[in-house]
């Protein structure tokens, strides 16, 4: 593994950053950069949140994390986009391949039902006003675009479609 990308940095998005080892918390793969938004390191950076002490900062520590803007490619095939609300720096990761595009979008949306309702944001959200606004522009830039959509707590990836003038999520085939 050379790459290992975070879209933010709560708990159950970097949990297998590092491994415990004879009680020091290491990069789970050495060798690896890892990728994280600087916007949203920098607002974590100032918690007293554990998540942040055994799985990210011993990777800036040791020197393997790349803070990068919130709109910085990655690669050739994979771009940061910046969605905030969820937390302050959060963003997607959009992949481009001769088939089309994907993105792996997070945690802009935690339900299925946030495609049809993106004014409810879920009690995880640090700025649910911003993520609402997010959200809803999300939601229309990726209608009917054919665009894949992988969100980290979906039971699938699928499409964002218009049926009956109300925004759908369809799991793909
Ligand atoms: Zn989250």
């Amino acid at each position: 593994m050379d790459v290992v990308v975070c879209t933010h940095l709560h708990v159950d998005h970097v949990g297998w950053n590092t491994r415990l080892v004879g009680g020091e918390w290491i990069p789970t793969f050495p060798r690896a950069r890892y990728v994280i938004a600087g916007e949203e390191w920098e607002f974590w950076r100032h918690e007293r949140d554990a998540c942040i002490d055994d799985s990210v900062a011993p990777i800036v520590d040791a020197g393997r994390a790349v803070l990068t803007d919130t709109d910085d490619a990655i690669d050739e095939y994979l771009t940061f986009e910046p969605w905030p609300g969820h937390t302050p720096g959060h963003v997607a990761v959009r992949l481009h391949t001769g088939e089309g595009e994907a993105v792996f979008s997070g945690d802009l949306m935690h339900r299925v039902v946030q495609v049809a309702e993106p004014q409810w944001s879920s009690r995880f959200c640090h700025d649910p006003a911003r993520a609402r606004a997010t959200r809803r522009d999300f939601v229309e830039r990726h209608a009917d675009s054919g665009t894949l959509i992988l969100a980290a707590h979906f039971p699938r990836p699928g499409y964002i479609v218009t049926e009956k003038g109300q925004r759908r999520f369809v799991p793909a085939a």
